[in-house]
């Protein structure tokens, strides 16, 4: 039997929900805005950890022209994102937030909401962190996931032989994707990229459609998988590990968003 290179470990996080407020925007190529959010007083952060490439919270705003945050009851809108970047004992975290057009509750809040603006910050409520690392990887997600796809491409990049596909409505040349720390994707570099455009009214689909055309893994315990975008993809992408031997608990395979009708 082969050695097996990596492994996934699943750490829980007791609750935490933090106060913190909007310091600063940054308006990225392909409708991000990057925020970064600071406590709200000194030592909110204690204890903030988010070692896992895909670690996320859950995040409660309000209004986009300011004001309160609403009661975080149970069905308070918290939208859930990926910490880009942080620095507990500074006091912050970086998220990068898709806007859609102006639909939703935090896009059109990261996109306007006045700097000082509250926010609650819930988790995380665990981390998956990798130890070792896959002889083989396929990154997969839509742009909803490209702030978890950078963080694993800087994990993984350099070893072992890499896949990375991705379905995304926004621009997709060299200086887009350099400009969402993914450069050298554009299918010139060595890791084997390729980029899809959504279907209509069938978010998911062509990923799918480009990860079922990948080759089996040659030895399905060296092959990492991570595939998030809008919810369809996770019973394909599910069915696809089946098919090739990979144990769902060695992947990660997540719905990002819901697509509404
Ligand atoms: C673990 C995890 C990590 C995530 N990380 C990030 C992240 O780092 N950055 C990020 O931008 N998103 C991320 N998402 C996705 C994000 O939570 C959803 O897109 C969420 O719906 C955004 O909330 P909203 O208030 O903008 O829109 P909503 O109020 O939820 O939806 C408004 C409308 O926009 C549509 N919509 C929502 N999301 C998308 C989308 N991605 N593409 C196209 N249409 C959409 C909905 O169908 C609806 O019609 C993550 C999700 C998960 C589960």
């Amino acid at each position: 039997m082969s050695a097996v290179g990596y492994s996934l470990a699943r750490h829980p996080y007791a609750p935490a929900v933090r106060r913190m407020q909007l310091a600063s925007r940054d308006r990225l190529a392909g409708g991000f805005v990057r925020v970064r959010l600071t406590e709200e007083l000194p030592g909110e952060l204690v204890g903030f950890v988010a070692p896992g490439a895909g670690d996320h919270v859950r995040v409660l705003v309000g209004s986009p022209d300011g004001g309160d945050v609403p009661v975080a009851d149970q069905g308070a809108p918290f939208r859930t994102e990926t910490v880009v970047a942080h620095d507990a004992e500074a006091g912050w975290i970086d998220l990068d937030i898709l806007e859609h057009g102006d639909r939703g509750v935090i896009g059109p809040w990261a996109a306007r909401a006045p700097m000082g603006s509250p926010a609650l910050v819930a988790g995380p409520k665990g981390s998956v962190v990798m130890t070792g690392r896959p002889a083989q990887w396929v990154l997969a997600g839509d742009d909803s996931a490209i702030p978890a796809l950078r963080r694993y491409l800087a994990l993984l990049r350099g070893h072992g032989e890499g896949m990375l596909v991705l379905e995304s409505a926004a621009g997709l040349g060299s200086s887009e994707l350099a400009a969402w720390g993914l450069e050298g994707l554009d299918g010139r570099g060595e890791v084997a990229a390729s980029i899809h455009r959504p279907l209509p009214d069938a978010p998911g689909a062509a990923l799918v459609a480009a990860l079922e055309a990948l080759p089996a893994p040659h030895d399905a315990a060296e092959r990492f998988v991570f595939a998030c975008a809008e919810q369809s993809i996770v019973a394909p992408a599910r069915a696809l590990l089946g098919r090739w031997g990979i144990d769902v608990e060695r992947a990660v395979v997540k719905g990002y968003w819901r697509r509404e009708g």
